[in-house]
């Protein structure tokens, strides 16, 4: 989730810098990234984020629950790095070289074959090739890397990875469950829509998730993890007719200055869609956005848990008394740091 800008970002960063557009560099050169990178921090990390941030957290949080006894005491004492960590993807999206790929797959550009694009990765660079498909999104692919990276992490028995690797993981998973992670028209900008994604993914969950029945029973092994994250990712990619046809019904039967309203947001009047619109809209969707957040804290802890069955049901009493020390605290705070950084180009002061 919170991917909207992701896009809106590796478009504008396509006009600067790959077009390399000389009238613009010599207009409005590094003031003007700057100015969005501003800008991107005060929706990433202002109204937005709080809003879809939550949810991510949320889902985090819940699966731990879903863990069996031989996982629930270590995922347990480590409840709040997995919840707050949820976020990170998000957070260095725009830092991270390879990142913003991670969030989405642009299903309906691959039209009828979609249906027959290949499971693998590396079935799927040789058949499209690795451009094309980082272009257009990563996430189905990208989870299975995750799912092995932390079956590998249980097998070495290193805590920092198992909990740093779950946390992303989560993430990931949740953001495949959102049907406007898996279209092109992401925000609704191809059919005057715009907005829409926000709308879905925050504004929906932050007025109604509190009423949503989350809480699933215990984790299930996934046979064939491949296949559970394609089913999941084609199920919210064909919930996205519904999302944007019901908008548009009821937009009709709206008027515009009904459609919207202002409310405060972090002491700023932001405009956002109407608790009536909102309401109507929910209501038309039956259930859609608390179906989607509970196959994603269901998935998240059946993934978890088949991750460690995968790497032989590895012992996590042994890692009971590990705890992030000082040294990781700060190592961890400075990598979040040099994601700001590099977003804005600034330079540490043992650089100058
Ligand atoms: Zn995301």
């Amino acid at each position: 989730m919170v991917c909207y800008y992701t896009k809106l970002y590796m478009e504008i960063r396509h006009v600067f810098f790959e077009k390399k557009s000389k009238i613009f560099k010599f207009f409005f050169g590094k003031s003007l990234i700057l100015g969005c990178a501003g800008l991107f921090l005060m929706f990433s990390f202002g109204f937005q984020a709080w809003w879809g941030f939550w949810a991510h957290r949320r889902i985090n949080r819940l699966a731990v629950f879903r863990l069996p006894p031989g996982m629930q005491y270590f995922y347990k004492k480590h409840i709040d790095y997995l919840t707050e960590n949820a976020v990170n993807p998000d957070r260095r999206r725009y830092a991270v070289v390879g990142e913003a790929e991670r969030h989405f797959i642009d299903l309906d550009v691959y039209g009828d074959s979609a249906s027959v694009l290949p499971k693998f990765w590396p079935a799927a660079v040789k058949k499209i090739g690795e451009d094309s498909l980082r272009k257009h999104g990563i996430v189905p692919w990208h989870i299975q890397t995750a799912c092995f990276q932390l079956t590998e992490a249980f097998k070495d028995k290193d805590p920092k990875r198992i909990l740093s690797i779950s946390a992303d993981l989560g993430h990931y998973i949740a953001d495949a469950n959102v049907p406007l992670h898996t279209t092109r028209n992401y925000n609704g900008q191809l059919t005057k829509q715009d907005g829409i994604h926000a709308f879905w993914e925050s504004r929906l969950p932050e007025l109604y998730a509190v009423d949503y029945d989350l809480w699933i029973g215990q984790a299930t092994y996934v046979d064939n993890v491949s296949e559970a994250v394609w089913t999941a990712v084609n199920r919210a990619h064909a919930a996205s007719d519904s999302v944007f046809l019901l908008e548009r019904q009821l937009s009709e039967s709206f008027a515009h200055d009904k459609k919207f309203s202002y409310e405060p947001r972090n002491n700023v009047l932001v405009r956002t869609y109407s608790e009536d619109f909102s309401r109507a809209y929910h209501e038309r969707l039956k259930g859609q956005v608390q179906r989607q957040m509970r196959s994603s804290v269901e998935m998240v802890g059946n993934l978890w848990f088949t991750c460690w069955i995968n790497a032989g049901q590895p012992d996590l009493s042994e890692m009971n008394n590990f705890s992030f020390n000082e040294t990781d605290k700060k190592a961890e705070a400075a990598e979040q740091r040099s994601w700001w950084r590099r977003l804005l180009h600034i330079r540490s002061e043992s650089e100058y």
